[in-house]
């Protein structure tokens, strides 16, 4: 390793400054898509067991580059936050939601509740609460039908800051939802600090489930927790009957997963729910 040694200096400075280049140019390429009408939105239907209607969807944002093709979130989500489009992105993502929301219920169609995710960097804008209810407003859309998803690693900053306007949020109607719930440092202690509508356990815990008690037990719990709290409880990522049987007698009522419903367009989401309707 020690003779590779200065080819691997240079091997990697050179993937380095690659690296930088390539972030950049994606950076670029998100701007430009944000600037244009390269962004998308998709909605993943969420369902109740006991009934199997679908009782609400979440939002997700999708950004197909003009080269690479389909980006994950899970990509450009921190890197628009890393480049200050956080803020801009978010507002894009609610404005579009209640626009095709809108456009939804107009066609006659019900949603009951529709999920949005909201970043740090979105809950730390000043005036966020206001700019939610303005945008909701504008569209004429209740607040009672949206929830807002944070994850708590979005709330080690800035703490109060946040909790404030999480309250703001409830006064106003909205819904609050922990996201990936049990997988930060201190859930638990979130619970009693922040004003809380629903739960969402997260993928990672349902995954194992089936195959290891331990991570039964967790979900166990968890549901118990908000059942006991009087909170909504979310399993995430649900893609088998084994998983959905097991949450099911364990007492979980809602769920949102690929065994139900992949994320979806609005065409898509407007043909199921008018044959369900329907049916
Ligand atoms: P998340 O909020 O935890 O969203 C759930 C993710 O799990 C989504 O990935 C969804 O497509 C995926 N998923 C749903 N059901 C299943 C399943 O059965 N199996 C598996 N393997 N995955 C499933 P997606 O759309 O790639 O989003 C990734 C993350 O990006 C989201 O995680 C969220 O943190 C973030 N994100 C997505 N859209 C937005 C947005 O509009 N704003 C913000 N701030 N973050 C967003
Ligand atoms: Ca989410
Ligand atoms: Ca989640
Ligand atoms: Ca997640």
């Amino acid at each position: 390793a020690k003779s590779a040694g200065r080819n691997t200096f240079c091997f990697y400075n050179h993937s380095m400054s690659n690296q930088a280049r390539d972030r950049l140019a994606l950076e670029q390429a998100l701007r430009e898509a944000l600037a244009g009408d390269g962004l998308s939105l998709h909605f993943q239907p969420k369902v109740t067991l006991a009934t199997q209607a679908i009782c609400g969807a979440e939002v997700l944002v999708r950004w197909s580059h003009p080269v690479l093709g389909p980006i994950s979130p899970a990509i450009f989500i921190p890197l628009a936050e890393r480049s200050g489009l956080m803020v801009e992105l978010g507002a894009w993502v609610v404005n579009e939601a209640c626009r095709q929301v809108s456009e939804l219920l107009q066609a006659g169609i019900t949603l009951p509740s529709v999920a949005i995710n909201l970043s740090v960097q979105e809950l730390e804008r000043l005036g966020v609460a206001e700019f939610l209810a303005d945008t909701l407003e504008r569209y004429g859309l209740q607040p009672s039908m949206f929830e807002f998803e944070v994850t708590e690693t979005s709330l080690i900053h800035r703490e109060k800051v946040v909790i404030d306007v999480l309250q703001r949020l409830r006064e106003q109607g909205f819904g609050v939802a922990l996201d990936d719930f049990g997988t930060g440092y201190s859930s638990l202690s979130y619970l009693r600090k922040l004003p809380l509508s629903t739960l969402k356990i997260d993928r990672s815990f349902v995954v194992d489930m089936t195959e290891d008690e331990v991570s039964a037990s967790i979900v166990q719990t968890i549901i118990s927790l908000a059942e006991n709290l009087n909170l909504h409880l979310v399993a995430e990522g649900v893609e088998t009957i084994e998983q959905r049987d097991r949450l099911m007698e364990m007492g979980c009522d809602t769920v949102q997963g690929y065994l139900y419903y992949r994320p979806m367009d609005l065409q898509e989401l407007i043909c199921l729910l008018s044959s369900s309707n329907a049916s």
